[in-house]
This record gives structure tokens, sequence and C-alpha cells, in this order.
């Protein structure tokens, strides 16, 4: 059996915390987090909903083009495309939508598996996305799989969109972010689930200090 990896993984449904928790955790470990909902953005944002009817050959040349890098550590991690840092335009729940239509063909999964996988080998990692424990890191040293009911996710979103100046319509989020989930749960790679071997972290009545603790507990003692 390989060693345990200095990975820890969250994993998890859309707006239950990953990325502002990611963050907090890597900054205690002081080491980088990786953000694979960025990348998987980042795709949807550059390759648009009619990524599933490119030409094969066309698919892979443009996903070639993109190159991922991670630079700095905790709070500070800096994930970058081709030299240049991932911005807020990524941040709507509409680039979430096309995230999570490119993020069912094989040929987008492959490529980011293999640069998430490069990233891990490179430095110890905070990794969250949603196929980080089952997929990229099945070796990992601790697995955490954070939930939430889709209202409360939907609420977190809110919040979050407000603060970034955004004016989101709470009916409409949640219902965007449903869809979602069905098509993350449900696609036929890599599908959104909880390792066999991850912590399960009901969240939906723990505020951000108290999921942090708990993950910090595991963390530990992994
Ligand atoms: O986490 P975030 O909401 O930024 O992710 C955007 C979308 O990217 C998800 O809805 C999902 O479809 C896709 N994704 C994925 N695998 C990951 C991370 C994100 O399929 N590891």
């Amino acid at each position: 059996m390989s060693a345990k990896r200095n990975i820890v993984t969250l994993d998890g449904p859309a707006g239950v915390g990953k990325t502002t928790l990611a963050k907090r955790v890597a900054e205690a470990m002081g080491i980088a987090y990786m953000d694979t909902g960025a990348m998987y953005r980042t795709l949807g944002w550059k390759l648009g909903a009619q990524a599933a009817s490119l030409d094969e050959a066309v698919l892979a040349e443009r996903l070639a083009a993109c190159t991922f890098s991670l630079s700095g550590s905790g709070a500070a991690t800096v994930l970058a495309v081709n030299g240049v840092p991932v911005g807020n335009e990524i941040r709507t729940e509409e680039v979430g939508m096309l995230a999570s239509i490119v993020a069912k063909l094989p040929a987008v999964r492959d490529a980011l598996k293999k640069a998430q996988q490069a990233m891990g080998e490179a430095t110890p990692l905070v990794a969250e996305g949603r196929d980080m424990g089952t997929v990229v890191f099945p070796e990992a040293r601790c697995k955490i799989f954070l939930d939430a009911t889709p209202q409360e996710r939907a609420r977190r979103r809110f919040d979050q969109l407000v603060s970034m100046g955004d004016s989101p319509d709470l009916e409409a989020l949640t219902e965007q972010i449903r869809q979602r989930d069905e098509q993350d749960r449900n696609r036929a790679i890599a599908p959104l689930r909880p390792a066999d071997d991850a912590v399960i972290v009901d969240t939906t009545s723990l505020d951000i200090d108290g999921v942090f603790e708990e993950i910090m507990r595991h963390v530990r003692t992994a």
C-alpha cells in the first residue's frame, strides 16, 4: 500500500463553504490550498456551454492551451492559468453552471485530474472540490466531506455574492444550486459522493468557526 500522502481533501456540494474553509485550514497548516472548482470554472468560462459539441481534437488542443499553476501558501495561495491569476469573474452562479456542464466531459476531467495530481506531487495541499478524496487523491491522509441542507447552502452563496457586490435573487439561486448538485451527483464520471474513508461533517447548524475546529480536530488526529 502507498504511504499516505500529505494531502487533506475537502469535498462537498455547491455553497457548503469549501473554499473559505480550505483557505483557513491551509493557513493553519502553512501549506497551499487548491480550489479545483476554480479550475472547472475557468474552463467553463473559456470553453462555454458548446464545449460538448466541439470536435475531440479541437477540445484537446484548447485544453492543452491552458496550464494551471499554484504559488504561495495559506490564504495567500494564488491559482493561475497561463501565468494569470484566476479572478472574480468566474465566481458567478452562471459560470458555476458552465463549470458543471464542462465537468461532465471525460477529456476535461482527465486534463484537470492530471494537472491537480501534478500540483499535489509538487507540494502538500488542502485540495477542495467534488472528487478529491474519491478520484484525484485516493491516498490522501485526511478526507473530509462537508454537507448542509440546500436552503442553507443557497443562503451562504447568497451572502458570498452580496459581499462581492452582486445582487442575486435567493429563490433563483436556490434553484440553480439544486440543478447543479443534481448534475454533479448524477454524472457518469467522478460524481459527487463521499469517499468510503471520508469523515462526513454536517455543517447546517455550525458557524464557520465551528466547522473549522471540527476539520482541524480530524486533521490533527489523521
Ligand atoms: O466548487 P465550485 O462551485 O466552484 O465548482 C464549480 C463546478 O465545478 C461544480 O459544480 C462541479 O460541476 C465542478 N467541479 C467538479 N470537480 C471538482 C470541482 C468542481 O466537477 N473537483
